[in-house]
C-alpha cells in the first residue's frame, strides 16, 4: 500500500502534497481571495484546531463550540490518545469559490461536498458556507480527530465513525436516521453484513452507499449494541496509535464474528424501527447526503 494512498470522498483524502497553509492570523479586511487561493480573511486558533474563513468568525461563535465539543466526544468515546497533529479548517464564503478551488488545486478529485485531505505535514478539511455546512464539518472534522490521534485509520472504520459522528447531538447518539432505515429495510429483504469483504475496500472510490451503511453499522452496534463490542474497538484502535498498516478488525474477532454479525443484523433492524418511530428532527435539519 502507498505510503499516501489516495482516499477521495467528500470525506478523507490523504495526498503526497505540499501543505498549502498561509501562516496568516487574525480578520482581515484586505482584498477578496483570489480565485484558487485557500480562505484567509480570518483565522481562530483553538486547542487541536485552527479554522479559517472567508467570511469573519469569532472564537465564540456556536459552531466553533460545537467542533471543540465534537473532538472531545470523538476523543473520549473512543479513549483515543492525545492528538498528535492540529487539523485546519478552510471555510470557503461560498460553493462557487470553493468549487473554483478544488477544481484549480484538486483536479483530479470528484467534485464532492467537503474534503478531508490528510498530507505528512498538514491535516485539512475543505467546507464552504451553506445549509449543510455543520453536518458536513462534523463529518471531515471527525476525520481530522482520528487522523491526528492515530497512526493510520482503515477506510470502513475512519468512515463508519464519521458518520456516527456527523449526527448532531439533539438526538439519539449516533443514530443516522437514514443509514437505520435503509439498513433495517434491507435487513427485511435478506441483506447481512460481511466484515471481511468491507475491510477489503481500501479505496473510497470503490464504497458504495451500502459500504457507508454497513461502516455506521459496525460502529454504532459496537459502541452501543454489544457487551463486549466497546472494548473491543478500544482495543483496535489502541493498534492502530502506532501501526503503519491497519490489521483487520475480522481477524481480532475470530471465532467471535458470525455471531456478531448475527447480532449486528437484530441490532440494526431494531435501530430502523426506533428511527421510524422516534422524533424527527426539525426541517431545517440538513438531510443526510451519500455526495461521495
Ligand atoms: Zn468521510
Amino acid at each position: 500500500m502507498p505510503r499516501f494512498r489516495q482516499l477521495i470522498d467528500r470525506a478523507r483524502v490523504a495526498l503526497a502534497v505540499a501543505a498549502m497553509g498561509l501562516g496568516l492570523a487574525g480578520c482581515q479586511t484586505s482584498s477578496v481571495p483570489k480565485i484558487s487561493s485557500l480562505p484567509r480573511q480570518c483565522e481562530v486558533n483553538l486547542p487541536h484546531l485552527t479554522v479559517r474563513s472567508d467570511v469573519e468568525i469569532h472564537r465564540e461563535d456556536p459552531f466553533l463550540q460545537d467542533l471543540l465539543n465534537l473532538g472531545k466526544e470523538v476523543r473520549a468515546t473512543l479513549h483515543l490518545p492525545p492528538a498528535k497533529r492540529p487539523v485546519t479548517v478552510y471555510l470557503f464564503r461560498d460553493e462557487a469559490r470553493y468549487v473554483r478551488f478544488m477544481r484549480d488545486r484538486h483536479p483530479g478529485l470528484p467534485a464532492r461536498r467537503a474534503y478531508f485531505i490528510g498530507t505528512s505535514k498538514e491535516l485539512m478539511v475543505y467546507a464552504f458556507w451553506g445549509d449543510k455546512t455543520m453536518e458536513d464539518l462534523r463529518h471531515e472534522y471527525t476525520h481530522g480527530v482520528l487522523h491526528a490521534s492515530l497512526k493510520t485509520v482503515p477506510l470502513w472504520l475512519d468512515e463508519g465513525l464519521a458518520e456516527y459522528f456527523e449526527v448532531t447531538p439533539t438526538g439519539p447518539i449516533g443514530l443516522n436516521r437514514d443509514h437505520a432505515e435503509s439498513l433495517s429495510l434491507a435487513v427485511h429483504n435478506g441483506w447481512k453484513p460481511d466484515l471481511r469483504r468491507l475491510e477489503q475496500v481500501d479505496d473510497v472510490s470503490q464504497m458504495q452507499r451500502g459500504d457507508y451503511q454497513e461502516a455506521w453499522a459496525w460502529v454504532h452496534y459496537l459502541l452501543q449494541g454489544s457487551p463486549d463490542g466497546p472494548r473491543q474497538l478500544m482495543d483496535y484502535l489502541k493498534a492502530l496509535e502506532d501501526a503503519a498498516v491497519a490489521p483487520a478488525l475480522a481477524s481480532r474477532l475470530e471465532a467471535d464474528l458470525h455471531e456478531s454479525e448475527q447480532r449486528l443484523v437484530v441490532h440494526v433492524a431494531g435501530l430502523g424501527l426506533s428511527a421510524l418511530t422516534s422524533h424527527r428532527s426539525p426541517p431545517g435539519k440538513p438531510e443526510h447526503a451519500i455526495a461521495r
